[in-house]
């Protein structure tokens, strides 16, 4: 068998490389994010989660939608581990987590996981929303082992 590789660990990318763009789909999620509140965009006809937010339901539709507050808890679906920053190409231990939001019918969100060695992360580890705040007063939501 071989030996597991120690990453030691996992880090949040510096919010300082990270920008946010927004549109009138995307901008309410964001805009809670702001006030650490996730949500996510849901039809308000069918309940059906569209995540990225989109101005048709594609189950039924709607134009309508709401923007409930969610726990801001999940599961690990998926993650890699990475030891370079992208922007710098310095060592940097950080774990991408696809993350299964739990009350959001299957909606899934990427952010950096913390909280563990990155070589300690699982498929269905159980995660709670760490906020981070970026440029322009945005915050972007990452996670950390619940
Ligand atoms: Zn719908």
């Amino acid at each position: 068998m071989a030996t597991p590789i120690a990453y030691g660990p996992a880090r949040v990318l510096p919010g300082e490389q990270i920008h946010v763009t927004t549109n009138p789909d995307t901008e309410p999620f964001w805009q809670a994010a702001r006030e650490h509140r996730l949500t996510a965009c849901q039809c308000s006809s069918c309940g059906k989660f569209r995540m990225p937010p989109s101005p048709y339901c594609p189950n039924c539709s709607s134009k309508e939608r709401e923007w409930p507050t969610l726990a801001g808890t999940g599961k690990v679906f998926s993650f890699a581990i990475c030891s370079r920053n992208p922007a710098t190409g310095d060592e940097f231990v950080y774990v991408p987590v696809v993350v299964e939001i739990d009350g959001a019918g299957g909606t899934r969100l990427v952010g950096n996981l913390t909280g563990c060695n990155a070589e300690d992360v699982t498929i269905g580890m159980p995660v709670e929303i760490e906020w981070t705040a970026i440029n322009d007063g945005w915050v972007l939501p990452n996670f950390r082992v619940a």
